[in-house]
């Protein structure tokens, strides 16, 4: 964590990052990534099988399944690109990497959800055909063992460490092995005498897909705005007014990729030393990080309170 005391702080932008819990976020980034690695073999098996039976309903959960990885891939980039140190000519450092890792995710999404669209309407109003249909079904059983899977690993993992967003991708796989019990249906329904059964099913995976990317560019359109969630600011100047000697706070707070930035005004007697609001800066920084743990930076400004 940062503090600068705008009037004495030697190295205003030398900042510091407040340690993270490291072997706990360790271990949730191995959760993420075996997983992902789980999904991606899960994925491109359907796109195989997919290829080979004509079955859109898989093709649709193939792409969301893939889609799910490119989003944890695009978090891993985000995370290396953004542990680079700060330089000259990056002096904030390379947070908003992952920022930019996300919109990439985001268009892939979108043309994705789209092209599904296109091939599963194709698909019902040209009659199209399904072949290999034991294949096609076995291919959506792997898809939904594979989340199940993975969904029970990460709620073991998110539970032992209290990672809530851990938990949440837990439920997110959970509900994935549903769309690909959804495929499984499609096929089932063809297998029954319904050949329309399979272009149904993969509309209904591309509205899966286009889910993944709502989430997507919804936190994405957010950070990239600026904009903070509820209650964070009045946290942070809560905490902040209640150290002592500070009068009165504003605070502001924007993202950089996983980092919250928060600048706090501070205002103090005019009569505060130097050295005392160099004190206070610090009490500020730790009331304000206990009372926000995204905060990974605080900017500190003492002001004189008018009077
Ligand atoms: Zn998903």
């Amino acid at each position: 964590m940062h503090v600068a005391t705008q009037a004495q702080s030697p190295e205003p932008f030398a900042a510091t990052r407040r340690g993270d819990d490291r072997a706990d976020r360790r271990e949730a980034n191995r959760a993420i990534g075996v997983s992902a690695i789980g999904l991606a073999a899960t994925g491109l098996a359907e796109l195989a099988i997919a290829a080979l039976s004509g079955s859109v309903g898989l093709l649709g959960d193939a792409i969301h399944n893939l889609s799910d990885v490119s989003t944890s891939l695009a978090v891993f980039v985000g995370l290396r690109l953004s542990k680079r140190r700060p330089s000259e000519t990056h002096p904030y450092g390379w947070e908003r990497a992952e920022d930019l890792a996300g919109l990439a995710v985001a268009l892939v999404i979108w043309a994705s959800a789209a092209l599904t669209a296109v091939i599963s309407v194709r698909k019902l109003l040209e009659h199209g055909t399904t072949s290999h249909l034991g294949f096609g079904i076995a291919a959506a059983a792997v898809g939904i063992i594979g989340n199940q899977v993975v969904a029970r690993y990460k709620l073991a993992v998110g539970r032992r460490i209290h990672s809530a967003a851990l938990v949440a991708d837990a439920k997110h796989s959970w509900l994935d092995a549903l769309s690909s019990a959804g495929a499984m249906l499609g096929l089932i329904g063809v297998a029954l005498g319904l050949p329309w059964a399979d272009g149904l099913a993969g509309l209904a995976m591309t509205l899966f897909v286009c889910h993944v990317g709502f989430q997507v560019t919804r936190d994405l359109v957010r950070h990239l705005s600026d904009g903070v969630e509820d209650g964070l600011l009045q946290a942070a100047s809560a905490a902040a007014m209640e150290v002592d000697g500070v009068k009165h706070a504003h605070v502001r707070a924007r993202w950089m990729g996983r980092s919250l930035l928060v600048e706090v005004d501070g205002f103090l007697n005019g009569d505060t030393t130097l050295a005392g609001s160099g004190a206070i800066g610090l009490e500020v920084e730790r009331a304000v990080a206990a009372a926000v743990p995204e905060a990974r930076f605080v900017v500190w400004s003492a002001r004189a309170l008018p009077s």
